[in-house]
């Protein structure tokens, strides 16, 4: 079966939206076994929209559609798919009812250019619940050819492929894939790939994709199988192989980012932490706390980008400003140091460094590391490459990383990593 996918929103052509939707259904597609072999962009505009179903069809067995099902005129999708299947949509009673009963919960008036968002095909036409909006989505097959037509807003088209579109596949492919996604860090994709061609040479079922993602690389593992145990079966001895390799890069088999494993693994071993950053400005703060339950072990973070605030705030000395200057590996570990002691918390994580592009010619990418705790204060140096974003990004993980490295070595004895 081979698959395309049309994104439709004028706002993707101009550049004010990053068609996200595009690289989630393409990594699902490829899950199931299905040739993703076309992704097309068109506006909202029903004579060229026409245009790339024509040729979509001429090409692919599945399209998949995102945005346009909405109420506004502009929005378009459903009438010009039903058009080329030469489908007369009507008002759909049980959906009519739903809608106007989910916008008088809201509190909004249902206005007439509402009840397009409930007319469907009569015929040839699967309709997709969308309890998170207003707009349904809907499968139409005709003549060997399947439109698969979902909203726009992410929070409503991922579930909605999840929930409803997954099933569907499913039962058409008549088997079921189970993935299980491996997470790596500190090893290229490259390197990665090298040191496992040969167990994905020797792979059919399951197969393994590896894709690198901003200093991280990842393997999917996805089994063809009739049911999850099964699955997991088949999966298991292959991650087994690749722990063999590469295990000590490997920091989560079920997928978790960074930050979540280090959210796990703070929780499972009773530690707290507090973090004082500099060139990484709130990041790591940030990215813990979108955890919930994080107020459990996470304490404070300060972002102390001056010179003065890292003395004032984390008791850094004048002489080791002076001596070593602020990006250095003697500030990373006063500025842990001074956190943990001051929020009373069990780990202390820092950074500093040149996140650039201006200043410090020839140092941009060098960050310090520190992580203090009960037992003593360690630094490290990372030189990191590429524009701003990438090395405070970079920052972010290393030092999560190492955060993570350090729970783990404290607790090697009682806490279930495997789990992670
Ligand atoms: P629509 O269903 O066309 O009304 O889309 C509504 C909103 O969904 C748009 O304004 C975007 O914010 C978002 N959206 C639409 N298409 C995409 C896409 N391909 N990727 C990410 N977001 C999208
Ligand atoms: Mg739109």
């Amino acid at each position: 079966m081979n698959a395309e996918i049309i994104s439709v929103g004028t706002e993707l052509l101009m550049g004010q939206i990053l068609n996200t939707n595009t690289r989630y259904l393409s990594g699902r597609m490829a899950d199931f076994g299905i040739n993703m072999y076309y992704h097309v962009t068109v506006g909202d505009n029903p004579t060229r929209l026409k245009q790339c179903i024509a040729n979509a069809f001429s090409r692919s067995d599945i399209v998949l559609f995102t945005g346009g099902l909405g109420p506004t005129e502009d929005d378009l999708t459903k009438e010009t798919v039903a058009d080329y299947f030469g489908l007369e949509l009507v008002v759909n009673e049980k959906y009519k009812a739903w809608l106007l009963e989910k916008m008088s919960s809201r509190g909004y008036p249902c206005t007439p250019n509402n009840i397009k968002q409930v007319m469907f095909p009569a015929d040839h036409c699967i309709i997709l619940p969308n309890p998170r909006g207003t707009a349904p989505g809907c499968i139409m097959e005709k003549n060997g050819k399947t439109a698969i037509l979902m909203p726009g807003p992410p929070w409503e088209m991922e579930p909605m492929f999840e929930e409803e579109v997954v099933p569907y596949l499913q039962k058409r492919s008549n088997c079921m894939f189970h993935s299980r996604t491996i997470r790596i860090f500190g090893k290229g994709e490259s390197q990665v790939e090298y040191a496992i061609k040969d167990i994905v040479d020797a792979q059919s079922n399951p197969t393994i994709a590896p894709y690198a993602k901003a200093a991280e690389t990842t393997l999917r593992i996805t089994a063809r199988c009739g049911s999850e145990e099964e699955g997991e079966k088949l999966i298991q001895p292959v991650i087994q192989a690749i722990e063999d390799r590469v295990g000590e890069f490997i920091y989560s088999t079920h997928g978790r980012e960074m930050h979540e494993v280090c959210a796990e693994l703070l929780k499972a071993s009773g530690l707290k932490i507090a973090v004082a950053e500099s060139c990484t400005g709130g990041m790591i703060a940030s990215r813990l706390i979108s955890v919930p339950g994080s107020s459990e072990w996470f304490m404070e973070g300060a972002v102390t980008y001056s010179c003065d605030s890292k003395m004032r705030r984390l008791g850094v000395k004048a002489e080791t400003l002076e001596k070593y200057t602020d990006v250095s590996a003697e500030t990373a570990k006063e500025m842990a140091d001074g956190i943990r002691l001051q929020s009373g918390a069990d780990i202390g994580i820092s950074t500093t460094g040149y996140a650039g592009p201006t200043g410090a010619p020839g140092l941009i990418g060098q960050v310090f590391i520190a992580v203090s705790t009960e037992e003593g204060c360690n630094a490290y140096e990372v030189n990191l490459k590429g524009n701003r974003e990438r090395v405070r990004d970079g920052a972010v993980l290393n030092a999560l990383n190492l955060l993570r490295k350090q729970i783990i070595a404290k607790n090697r004895c009682n806490l279930d990593i495997n789990v992670l």
